[in-house]
């Protein structure tokens, strides 16, 4: 079987926010916007991606089928929630970013990484 080349272009270029009644019906772990990891915090205030990975993690909280991204709140908001959690020490927590429920470099999500 030959595979085509991916759509890079996928998804939409501005992500629209999450309706607060989709967001009520989330999984907790979804939801969670910044979250302890042992070896650091992670920010994830997108969620959803149009890619079909097999091994995503996403099958494991019900939420495969979110395919277009969308924001749980401004980066902005999502931001002040990553420096003002108390584990969060400027210049020395390790940082993982959009790791559980988005691909940071679909074409409405990169803008929000850096
Ligand atoms: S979130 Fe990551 S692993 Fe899941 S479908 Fe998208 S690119 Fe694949």
């Amino acid at each position: 079987m030959t595979l085509g080349p991916l759509d890079l272009a996928a998804g939409p270029r501005h992500l629209p926010h999450m309706p607060d009644a989709d967001r009520a019906s989330l999984d907790p772990y979804m939801a969670l916007i910044v979250g302890y990891r042992k070896s650091g915090l992670s920010l994830n205030h997108i969620i959803g991606c149009p890619l079909d990975c097999g091994y995503c993690v996403r099958h494991f909280w019900g939420n495969f089928e979110a395919k277009t991204p969308q924001l749980l709140c401004s980066t902005d908001e999502a931001i002040e929630q990553l420096v003002g959690h108390p584990a969060f020490r400027p210049g020395v927590t390790p940082l993982q970013l959009f790791n559980k429920a988005t691909d940071p470099f679909l074409p409405g999500v990169k803008p929000h990484l850096f």
